[in-house]
């Protein structure tokens, strides 16, 4: 009997853990059980990353045919560059990460990577070549060493401590009494928004992906854990492709291009500076986050 138990526990285990895979995934894009299958092509190469450059060529895309999501976007982040998308609630942001992963497949036009139309790949090699930092992160109910690892599970120790040090929550972990080894997520100690993301961010640079999307959080943090996201950001968006959907401007200020979404069209493009010299749309929402953020408004906010 004690024989058997074993690998049967251990079959529970795999299977444990690729059903929480599973959720996580579906969670962070806000994926439901009604998502539409999308299959590898018979005999489909594996994704070949050079340098991880992205284009987007006149994606048109629609989650029922009624109503269109995405028309006509078109752009392209050469290797190692950031483009961060900003635009109103609903515009079709986070549909562009979920395009780029192959949840769904566009509707018009095509979506590649290095060259390669990413219909025309593996999804298991496309999936391991983009690293995501989602909105909110959902943490497994297991250890924080098996929360960072999870980005990649053949990891020595030091390695993932080099990860948490990076994403600086080595630190924070080694305070807690039982480190590492300290149970998280639903059932475990709960995590702010902040030290989630963190995780999230170690997780990643251990996947050591050569495409990296990262999903600003809606929910305020607050701006002293902001500003260090921000410098975090940077610091691993350094040599690698970066997409930014982004919901504070304050983030994204220098990427190397921004676009403007409006009801699925890009309605503007060009760099912080070009976009607030232009005086649309971009440099409207700038000006209203920047009132938002002056201290006389926050004043006038505690008085009310
Ligand atoms: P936010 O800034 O609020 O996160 P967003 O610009 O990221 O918004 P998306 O999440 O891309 O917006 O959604 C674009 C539109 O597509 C929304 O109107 C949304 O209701 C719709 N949508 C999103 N997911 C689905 C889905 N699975 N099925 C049908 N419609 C969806």
């Amino acid at each position: 009997l004690l024989q058997l138990s074993v690998p049967l526990n251990y079959l529970g285990m795999v299977y444990r853990q690729v059903k929480q895979a599973l959720i996580n995934i579906e969670r962070m894009f806000g994926l439901l059980a009604e998502a539409r299958e999308v299959e590898d092509a018979p005999d489909a190469p594996p994704l070949a990353v050079r340098g991880g450059e992205v284009r987007f060529e006149q994606v048109d895309f629609a989650y029922d045919a009624a109503r269109p999501i995405l028309r006509g976007v078109d752009f392209r982040i050469p290797a190692g560059h950031t483009l961060a998308v900003v635009g109103t609630t609903g515009a079709g942001k986070s549909t562009l990460a979920r395009l780029l992963f192959r949840f769904y497949d566009v509707g018009g036009g095509r979506i590649t990577i290095d060259g390669q139309d990413i219909r025309e790949v593996r999804q298991d090699s496309l999936r391991a070549a983009i690293g995501i930092v989602p909105q909110d992160t959902v943490l497994f109910n297991d250890t924080i060493y098996y929360n960072i690892a999870y980005g990649r599970p053949d990891a020595s120790r030091e390695e993932i401590f080099a990860a948490a040090r990076a994403a600086h929550v080595h630190a924070f972990i080694e305070s807690l009494p039982q480190g590492y080894e300290t149970t998280v997520g639903e059932r475990g100690l709960k995590l702010s928004g902040g030290e989630k993301q963190r995780v999230a961010i170690a997780r990643t640079l251990l996947k050591n992906p050569a495409i990296l999307v990262f999903d600003e959080a809606t929910s305020a943090l607050d701006t002293r854990t902001e500003k260090i996201i921000q410098g975090e950001l940077a610091e691993i968006a350094e040599h690698r492709t970066t997409l930014i959907i982004a919901h504070r401007l304050s983030t994204i200020v220098h990427a190397d291009q921004i676009l403007v979404l409006e009801h699925g069209r890009v309605v503007e493009r060009g760099t912080h500076e070009q976009l607030l010299a232009e005086r649309g749309r971009y440099a409207h929402l700038w000006n209203l986050q920047q009132r938002e953020q002056s201290p006389a408004v926050e004043e006038t906010a505690v008085q009310v």
